[in-house]
């Protein structure tokens, strides 16, 4: 695409922009001194106007049901977690058994490697990412301990190369191949969320399995900004969060994806929990647990209706945008961002912008990964006074995820226009 860094090219490529109406549909935050340019919808994405509606159904019920409202409400609560299952599977590329809505990332990671993470013999290690999400770490750290093993021994990082920011995939390729007899799980972030680069999911899942491995990916920067296909890649489990690009409340409902192949395997250990148990005999308090044959097996507790009111609202928006949608415009947005940058770049001597995130669309999503070569906090300082949320990491990487649902050509321009009226000064 042929951009230019000028507002009326921005304004234009709104105006043709046939998704430019759901910006209307979010709450943009009101704290900033300047007209806010959010850019952290890979944190914790905006409000859906309608999600104040979806709640206040649930409290109506609520007050007029009391506990009736498991069967009365509107939406009964009973099953209140089954009006969010074909959304789900539409977002992450399932069919509708292999996903459940349920608890939080971390929680759902742990419950997922309880089944999946089944060391034995030599095969006892996990191929998963160096310097990966500070929870995931733990994550992996416990679960190896948790079965007697030693972290330092038990997990095979991914590393960089020497003076490299993004993971090559042939470097993926020969460590499985190395520890092929040792892998017993593969565990990695779809999307990286310090780099935001796109692993190659799909390999990986046939590399994993062709080395007798589980390939389960955490979609926490993934599920609403990548068009994914989980069941087509064969991916074994996931987990992604509700909150980030998906819109669903701070800390909100996550949801989980197990493989149908592994959905009536009565052998998987799992910790259960009494919404796992089939749904005909739950109420009879039986003593033996018989799982139903879905994803939702793994689910423990009654649905957090509230919260799953939210993410109603926001997964509605997504069914009518459909991920194919967002993701052109994802890529057209994202390479906006990119030209803007490098154009700034490209005039200032006291900067040197580097974009750490693959330049290959096919490698990324919304997120752009900046270092600020020749700057430091203080310029990330002064684009937040000028309205700019976004995301600092020390030395002095900025984080920028121009959300397509809500954000436009004109906020990657004024974004550009802030940076600028930095480095002039
Ligand atoms: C955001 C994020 C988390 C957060 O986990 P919670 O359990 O939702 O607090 C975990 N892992 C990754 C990779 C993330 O990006």
């Amino acid at each position: 695409m042929n951009y230019q860094n000028s507002l009326n090219f921005a304004q234009e490529k709104d105006k043709e922009d046939s998704l430019r109406s759901y910006r209307e549909q979010f709450l943009f935050p009101t704290f900033t001194k300047k007209p806010v340019v959010y850019f952290t919808g890979n944190s914790l994405g905006l409000q859906p106007k309608s999600t104040r509606e979806y709640i206040n159904q649930e409290l109506d019920d609520w007050a007029k049901w009391g506990v009736e409202g498991h069967f009365y409400a509107k939406n009964p609560w009973m099953p209140y977690h089954e009006i969010l299952t074909k959304q789900t599977a539409e977002i992450v590329g399932a069919k509708p058994e292999e996903v459940v809505v349920t608890h939080s990332l971390t929680t759902n990671l742990h419950l997922l490697m309880v089944s999946f993470y089944r060391p034995h013999g030599k095969r006892y290690k996990i191929l998963c990412e160096a310097k990966a999400f500070p929870s995931d770490q733990y994550a992996l750290q416990s679960q190896v301990k948790f079965h007697g093993y030693e972290p330092n021994d038990a997990l095979i990082q991914i590393a960089l190369r020497e003076g490299e920011h993004t993971v090559r995939m042939e470097d993926v390729k020969s460590l499985i191949d190395k520890h092929s007899e040792e892998i017993a799980m593969i565990m990695i972030g779809g999307v990286n969320y310090y780099t935001g680069q796109l692993w190659d999911m799909e390999a990986i899942t046939q590399w994993g399995h062709s080395a007798g491995a589980i390939v389960g990916f955490d979609l926490a920067h993934a599920a609403g900004n990548i068009h994914l296909k989980l069941n087509e890649w064969g991916v074994d489990f996931a987990a992604w969060c509700g909150y980030k690009y998906l819109n669903s409340s701070p800390g909100g409902v996550s949801g989980l994806y197990v493989n149908e192949r592994h959905l009536t395997n009565k052998d998987l250990p799992r910790f259960a929990g009494w919404w796992g148990q089939n749904k005909d005999t739950r109420f009879l308090m039986e003593e033996e647990f018989s799982p139903i044959p879905t994803a939702e097996a793994w689910q423990l507790s009654n649905a957090p209706v509230l919260g799953m009111a939210a993410h109603k609202a926001s997964l509605d928006i997504f069914t009518s945008v459909g991920m194919e949608k967002l993701c052109e415009k994802r890529d057209a947005l994202t390479g906006y961002l990119e030209f803007v940058i490098d154009d700034i770049s490209d005039r200032y001597d006291n900067v040197d912008f580097e974009i750490i995130t693959p330049r290959d669309k096919t490698q990324r999503g919304a997120q752009l990964s900046i270092l600020a070569h020749g700057q430091g906090k203080e310029l990330f300082d002064f684009i937040s006074e000028e309205g700019v949320v976004a995301d600092w990491r020390e030395p002095n990487v900025i984080r920028i995820a121009p959300a397509p649902l809500y954000n436009n050509f004109e906020d990657v321009y004024r974004f550009g226009q802030i940076l600028e009226s930095y480095l002039k000064q």
